[in-house]
Parts: C-alpha cells; structure tokens; sequence
C-alpha cells in the first residue's frame, strides 16, 4: 500500500454523441440481423469496444473483398468513409449501414460545396487517418485536394487556383488548429471557410476541461487507446499546460503504480470512445493501493 493520493475527476469526458450513436448502430444491428455482421474499420478507435464487439460476432474489416457472405450487413465507422467506397458498396449489392458520426458528414459537405464552387480543398488533419481518408474521398477531383498537418505545411503549399478553402479533422488540438488556420489565412487572404474549424464540441469541451484541470494536477492520465486521435490530443493539451507527466493508457493494467508514487495530485480524463468503466475500473484500483484517498468530481 502506498500513502495518501488525491485524484481529480475531470468532465465532460468519456463517449461523446457520434461514439454513442455508433456503437448504438452495430448493436441494433446484431440485434436485427444476428450475427455476423460487418463493420468497415473499427467502428470507434477504442480496443475494449472492438473486442468486446468481435466477442459478439462483428467482423471488422479494412476492405470490401473481405465481404466473405454478401448477404450480412456492412456498417461503416464513425469516421467515415470515401465516395468509391460507398459506390463499391452499392455494386456489390451489399447492405450498407452508415454509422458516420453527423458531424463529420458536415465536413464531407463542406468539401463537395467547394469543390461545386471550383476551389481546391486544404485538409488539415492526420494523413493516415480514417476521417482524413473519408474526408478527402468527397472529393471527385482528388487533384484539387491539400493536405496539410502543420504550419510548416503551409509553407510548402503550393495553389494556382485563385478559390481556395479548407476543412479541419474534427479531433485535432483546438490551439494548433488555429494557428494553421491563421498561417493559412496570410498566405491566402482569399481563403474561404464555411466556419472558423470543423473541431467538434466534444473534442473542444474535453480539451477546454484537461487545459484547466492540469494547472491544478502534477500528473494526467487519459483513458483511451493509442489509435484514438481525441485520446492523443487530451495528452498532448495537458503536456502543453506544463504538468509533470501526462500518460494515455487503454486500462488500468497498463499504469506504473511506482511512477505514481512520485505524484500527489493526479487528473484522469478519457477521451471520446473510452467507456465510463475504464475510469470506474482506474479509480477502484487507486482505492486498493492507497491508505488514504480524496476524490474531486471537476466539471469544467
Ligand atoms: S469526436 Fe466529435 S466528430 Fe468524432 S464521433 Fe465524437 S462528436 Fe463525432
């Protein structure tokens, strides 16, 4: 047993309405057509989740010629996928299942608006990413899309077009978000955007919460798994507000409890697919190891 911690439960945090929604499809869908049924991706970037999901009969696949019976439903992830995916989907007869979050469906509009008034598209965002993979797949023109990560970027860019706009990931990190945009809006005063960023109120509200609550905390731990873009950028807000420490962990299994030793006051988030029993599970095992604890509910 260790000595005394004090711990700070910081909120909103945890699943937010797309997540929700989409977890919701699969299971009215396993519901109404039994299993197996398919889903394009993980369906959310959570481990627990995806496990417990392929334990109950979901296939999770990264291709439609993984389809092995065409005739069990196909559900795309959250995070959206492109428009040939889609066209791919309807020509193999499949039944399809959309569980992109509507927030990112804003975005996929954004994108088709501009490419109807002609102007090229900056992407701000992970290029690897899911949502960046679905998001620039609006496109039908994919020469018209830019995609970009840092202000270094915007350097580089090079646009001949005169019409130019942008899009944003939804889950980046809300400050260095707006200082591309601010790069961006110097090298192309004509920029168009149809809103300022496309960073949704969950990611916004959480990131707003752990900036506040690490002026108070030595050491923040998020709950949430290391393919979760949300996740990473709760850790990143907290380091850039100067804590000690800041670690992104999937459970408690994977906390050192020797490093937490070092540390008196300790924030705990989750991002926006981890399940409240992550952090229920997280705060047990800090009563078991300590002799004396104090626990702050912080709604920020
Ligand atoms: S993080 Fe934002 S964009 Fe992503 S699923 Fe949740 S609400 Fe939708």
């Amino acid at each position: 047993m260790f000595g005394e911690i004090e711990l700070f439960l910081c909120a909103p945090r945890g699943f937010c309405g797309g997540v929700i929604r989409a977890v919701k499809i699969v299971e009215e869908t396993l519901q109404k057509f039994g299993s197996p049924i398919y889903v394009y991706h993980e369906i959310v970037h959570n481990k627990h989740i995806i496990k417990n999901f392929k334990e109950s009969g979901v296939v999770f696949i990264e291709d439609l010629s993984e389809v092995v019976d065409s005739s069990r439903p196909v559900i795309f992830s959250a995070h959206g996928v492109p428009l040939d995916l889609e066209a791919k989907a309807k020509q193999m007869n499949l039944i399809a299942i959309d569980a992109t979050c509507p927030l990112v469906k804003k975005v996929h509009r954004k994108v088709c608006e501009l490419e109807s008034e002609a102007a090229d598209v900056i992407i701000i965002g992970k290029k690897s990413h899911q949502e960046i993979i679905g998001t620039t797949g609006q496109l039908k023109d994919l020469s018209k899309a830019h995609l970009i990560g840092s202000v270094a970027d915007v350097e580089k860019l090079s646009i001949a077009n005169q019409k130019v706009g942008y899009v944003t990931q939804t889950t980046l990190s809300v400050d260095e978000t707006k200082e591309i945009i601010a790069a961006l809006q110097q090298k192309f005063p004509r920029l168009s955007s149809l809103s300022k960023s496309d960073i949704c109120y969950a990611t916004t509200e959480r990131q707003r919460a752990v900036k506040t609550l690490s002026q108070e905390v030595e050491v923040m731990i998020i709950i949430g798994s290391k393919n979760s873009s949300n996740s990473n950028k709760l850790r990143e807000v907290a380091l850039g507000e100067g804590v000690a420490h800041a670690i992104l962990i999937d459970d408690v299994s994977e906390l050192n409890w020797q490093e937490m030793t070092t540390f008196s006051k300790i924030g705990i988030s989750s991002g926006a697919s981890a399940p409240e029993y992550l952090v229920e599970e997280l705060v047990s095992a800090f009563k078991k190891h300590y002799e004396k604890i104090k626990i702050t509910d912080v709604k920020l």
